[in-house]
C-alpha cells in the first residue's frame, strides 16, 4: 500500500484516480489504529470508491508537550492493519508536521458557541481550536465527499459539524457508532496502557452508562447523577472526572428532560493515570 508523505503527492494521486461520478471518503486519525478506527474505514469503503486515511499526531490539540511526545506512533503496524481492510482502495496520508503547518505550528480561533469549553474542553483549553484547525486543513487538502468520525468523541464530532457549517465546506460529516471490547469498554489507543485488572474493572464504565439509559426513562436526573457518583466513589480504582447528561445540540448538562429533545450521557474517568471517556445515546 502506498503511503503519501506530502499533500502535493496525495492530491496528485487523488486527481488521477477520481472519475466524475466517483465518491471519495476520508477518515482522519492520529494512528495507533485499532478496530474502532477500522470500523470508520469500513463504513467509508462501503459508501465511497476510494478512502483517504490520514495518520497524523496533531501538535496543536495537545496541551502539554510531554503528552504529545508520549502519544503512540506505529505507522508500520497501522499500514498492516489498513491492508487487512483493503489493499487497493485506501490511500494513506502520513505527513510530517511541516507539510500541514509550514513553520507556524499555531491554531486558528473558532467560535464553537461555548461547546469547546465543556467536558473535554474544560481541562484542555485550546484543544478544540487545534482539532478544528487540523480537520479544516485536512478537509481542504483531501476535498472528500464524506468524512467519517467516531461517536466515541461525540463532542469532537459536534464541533467538526459546526466548523464545516461555519466555513462552508462541501463535505458530509458522518458519525459512526462506538466500537467496544468484548467486555463493553470503548476501544481506545489508551486501553493498551491498562493492567489486566484495570482492563477488567473498566467494564464498569459502559455498565453504568447502560443502567443510566434504563434509569433515564423512569427516574429524575438528580437521582441518576447521585447513583453514578456513588458507583464511582465505591470503586477505589477509579477517579471520576465528570458525568453529565446533556442535550445533544448544546451539550449543556440538564436538570430536567424536555419532550422531543435528544439526550446523551457522558463519562470521563481516570483509572490509574489512564483517562477513559465514553458516552451513550439516551433516546
Ligand atoms: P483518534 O486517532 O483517536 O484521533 O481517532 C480517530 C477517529 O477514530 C475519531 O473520529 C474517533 O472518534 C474515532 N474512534 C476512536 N475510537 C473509536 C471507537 N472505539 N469506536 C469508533 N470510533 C472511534
Amino acid at each position: 500500500m502506498l503511503v503519501y508523505k506530502t499533500k502535493v503527492d496525495l492530491v496528485d494521486r487523488i486527481n488521477n484516480l477520481m472519475q466524475p461520478d466517483f465518491s471519495l471518503g476520508f477518515v482522519p486519525t492520529m494512528g495507533a489504529l485499532h478496530q474502532g478506527h477500522l470500523s470508520l474505514v469500513k463504513s467509508a469503503l462501503a459508501n465511497n470508491n476510494f478512502v483517504v486515511v490520514s495518520v497524523f499526531v496533531n501538535p496543536t490539540q495537545f496541551n502539554s508537550s510531554s503528552d504529545l511526545n508520549k502519544y503512540p506512533r506505529s505507522l508500520a503496524k497501522d499500514i498492516k492493519a489498513l491492508e487487512t481492510v483493503s489493499k487497493d482502495s485506501i490511500l494513506i496520508y502520513a505527513p510530517e508536521v511541516e507539510d500541514l503547518y509550514g513553520s507556524k505550528i499555531k491554531s486558528e480561533s473558532f467560535n464553537f458557541m461555548g461547546i469547546e469549553s465543556l467536558m473535554e474542553g474544560n481541562s484542555r483549553p485550546g484543544h478544540f481550536n487545534g482539532v478544528g484547525t487540523i480537520v479544516k486543513r485536512l478537509l481542504q487538502i483531501v476535498n472528500p465527499n464524506k468524512a467519517y468520525f467516531g461517536e466515541k468523541d461525540f463532542q469532537q464530532l459536534l464541533i467538526i459539524k459546526k466548523m464545516v457549517e461555519q466555513e462552508g465546506l462541501e463535505v458530509k460529516i458522518v458519525g459512526c457508532p462506538i466500537e467496544r471490547e468484548p467486555n463493553g469498554l470503548a476501544m481506545s489507543s489508551r486501553n493498551g496502557r491498562l493492567s489486566p485488572k484495570e482492563f477488567h474493572e473498566s467494564a464498569m464504565i459502559y455498565e453504568i452508562l447502560q443502567t443510566v439509559k434504563q434509569k433515564f426513562s423512569s427516574e429524575d436526573i438528580a437521582s441518576t447523577c447521585d447513583w453514578v457518583l456513588r458507583r464511582f466513589n465505591n470503586n477505589p480504582l477509579f477517579e471520576l472526572d465528570y458525568f453529565q447528561i446533556s442535550d445533544i445540540e448544546s451539550l449543556m448538562p440538564i436538570k430536567e428532560k424536555i419532550p422531543n429533545k435528544k439526550y446523551r450521557a457522558f463519562i470521563a474517568a481516570y483509572i490509574g493515570d489512564v483517562r477513559l471517556i465514553d458516552n451513550i445515546d439516551l433516546n
